[in-house]
This record gives C-alpha cells, sequence and structure tokens, in this order.
C-alpha cells in the first residue's frame, strides 16, 4: 500500500465483509455432557457445587468447548472468514494474535443440551498502528443455540497486522525494501510498563526479581497486581526472588514468525521457589531439551542497551544430560508485561 487513497480503498474493500457469515450450520459435536464438565473442572481447578451432581449445569466459561471442532474439523459451512484473512495476508499483514474474547451467557446449559451455532464478521477495524505492527483488529461474533433459543454469544477479537519493522508495517512498497539477508533481526518488544509493575521493571534493571507480597495474608503474587486475589488487600511489600526454580510448563515455538525471534525456541512456565509462576525462557540448552520439572536459575540477559530481561539457565544437571555441548544463542520470549493476552 503506497497511498492513502489506496490505503482507503483497501480499508473499505475490508469493510465490506462486515455482516458476512463468518460460519454457518455448526452444530456441536458432541451434547454437553458431565464427562467434559468434569474434566474441564479439574484442569481449572473449579470446584463449584453447580457443576456436579443430577441439577448440574456446565460451567459457563465453557461456552467454546461445545463448538469447537477438535481435530476432526469443524461442522457447518465456511464463510467468507477465510476469504478476508487470505486478502489481509496479500497485503503484508501476515501476522495474526488474539487480542481479547467477550462472552455473554443469556441461558445456562445443562448436560443433554445440543447446541448449534453460526458466526458472523462484526466488524473490521480502520488501519492502526500497534507496537506489534500496523493491522486490522477483525471481530466474530458466535451465536450458541439450544433448539433455537440463544444460549451463549463468543465474541472473538484478532489482530491481523504486518509485523513492526517490516515493509508492509511501514506503509512502504514491499518489492523494494525487502530486508536483505543476514540483516539484523527487528527490536525485541519493548515491555508495557503502568503503575501496576513499574516497580517489578525497577527491580529487573537493579537485577533484582521481586515478588509482591500481600500486606494481609502474606499470600506472594505475580505477575504484579494492584490487589490481592486471595483477600482483597490493596497493601503489598515485595520480597526479592532467591533465583531458584523449575520448568513447570513449556511450549516450543514455531509459528507464527515474528521478526524479533528467531522460531523454534521455547518459552517457559517457571516456577519459583517462592511459588510463583513466570513466564519466560529457558537458556543454557536447545530448544528440544527443554523438559518439565528441570531445574533451573535466574539470569538477567541484555538484549540491547536499554532492555534487560530476566531469563532461566537451565541447572548443571540439566546441562549434563543434554550433553553440555556449546550454548546456545538465548532465544527469550518478551518478560511479563509485553504480552497482551494473545
Ligand atoms: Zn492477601
Amino acid at each position: 500500500m503506497t497511498t492513502t487513497e489506496d490505503c482507503r480503498a483497501f480499508t473499505a474493500r475490508l469493510k465490506a465483509y462486515e455482516g458476512r457469515p463468518a460460519a454457518t450450520g455448526g452444530i456441536g459435536k458432541d451434547p454437553v455432557n458431565a464427562p467434559m464438565i468434569r474434566h474441564w473442572c479439574e484442569a481449572m481447578g473449579d470446584a463449584h457445587p453447580a457443576y456436579t451432581g443430577p441439577d448440574a449445569v456446565a460451567p459457563p466459561t465453557m461456552l467454546q468447548v461445545w463448538t469447537m471442532g477438535g481435530l476432526s474439523g469443524h461442522t457447518g459451512r465456511a464463510g467468507a472468514y477465510d476469504e478476508l484473512l487470505a486478502l489481509l495476508d496479500g497485503a503484508g499483514c501476515t501476522a495474526v494474535v488474539a487480542t481479547d474474547c467477550e462472552q455473554e451467557y443469556p441461558r445456562l446449559l445443562r448436560p443433554g443440551d445440543e447446541v448449534t451455532f453460526d458466526a458472523v464478521i462484526e466488524s473490521v477495524s480502520d488501519r492502526k498502528r500497534t507496537k506489534l505492527g500496523t493491522g486490522y483488529f477483525v471481530t466474530t461474533r458466535m451465536d450458541i443455540r439450544v433448539g433455537g433459543e440463544l444460549a451463549g454469544t463468543h465474541r472473538f477479537r484478532i489482530l491481523k497486522y504486518a509485523p513492526a519493522g517490516s515493509a508492509a508495517s511501514e506503509g512502504r512498497d514491499r518489492a523494494d525494501s525487502a530486508p536483505a539477508r543476514g540483516e539484523p533481526a527487528a527490536r525485541r518488544p519493548r515491555p508495557v510498563v503502568n503503575r501496576d509493575n513499574a516497580g517489578f521493571w525497577e527491580g529487573v534493571a537493579r537485577h533484582r526479581l521481586l515478588i509482591q507480597r500481600c500486606a494481609g495474608c502474606a499470600a506472594p503474587r505475580f505477575p504484579w497486581l494492584p490487589g490481592c486475589n486471595a483477600c482483597g488487600c490493596p497493601e503489598w511489600d515485595t520480597v526479592e526472588a532467591s533465583g531458584e526454580g523449575t520448568v513447570y510448563s513449556y511450549v516450543v515455538m514455531h509459528h507464527p514468525p515474528f521478526p524479533a525471534f528467531d522460531p523454534p525456541y521455547a518459552v517457559g512456565l517457571i516456577e519459583l521457589a517462592e511459588g510463583v509462576r513466570i513466564v519466560s525462557n529457558v537458556i543454557g540448552v536447545p530448544y528440544d531439551k527443554v523438559r518439565v520439572g528441570m531445574p533451573v536459575r535466574l539470569a538477567f540477559e541484555r538484549y540491547d542497551d536499554d532492555l534487560v530481561l530476566p531469563v532461566f539457565r537451565a541447572g548443571d544437571d540439566a546441562g549434563a544430560a543434554a550433553g553440555a555441548g556449546p550454548e546456545p544463542k538465548p532465544r527469550p520470549e518478551p518478560g511479563p508485561g509485553t504480552r497482551d493476552g494473545g
């Protein structure tokens, strides 16, 4: 897109998708049922009595469970959604991040209910410049019904964008400004520092990982929040993490590609000795040698003049098990506060 006029015309093409079906005639693969409710409650740690027993209802936030296609794919007819996304891909908006989801529950679901659903492309935003890159917010709304009666709506918004630093994001013509091979990778995203987490980032700057501790009930918490989710107390102080931790869980990122990162790389959920967990990256072992339960130790990694992030180095045992070869290039993911719910 080279001119404002082109940009306006493209936005108008995108807006023409508003109101068009994203999917129609969907039928839930299983009726609402007790085993799936039980598995979900166990996974979420939700022991509310309304979800068990003869008069059980399904947790309302399970809504999407009843419409998911699973590995065997979706039922119903695809609408114009894929076409819209392909149009955005063609304009250089090849990256995607889910930004938020809203649900409404006009009617509770009970075991035995059979759901049907339809989805519509509700809105496409104007072209927006974000920290991730320039792109368009696309909102779809799914209406879930039982016997024709509206039981829930699921509104889902994504940002389909051209990564910051890419030609498409800067509005340059891609043909004459494609990055050369070997060109330095884009800068890593900056953390979003606000009044609720500023103390955390001040600690990181001094190479200290600070955990909040509730003044009311002494519960440690992380990431930083204005109040305690155990007792509601707004007063707190901090404790410095000892730096000892273990890999509680991890994923290996392959897709989508992002300019500042070099997939595949491992992103770990680290359980600190203090009992809280932090998303960060595990360094000192290849991405495919990261394991649940692996001991790790806090380190601070400098990425550029004004970016230091806490990362976790795999312990000596893990290093020996991985062959203690030359250390791979660290590939951390953004620190806390840089994620946007995607
Ligand atoms: Zn508390």
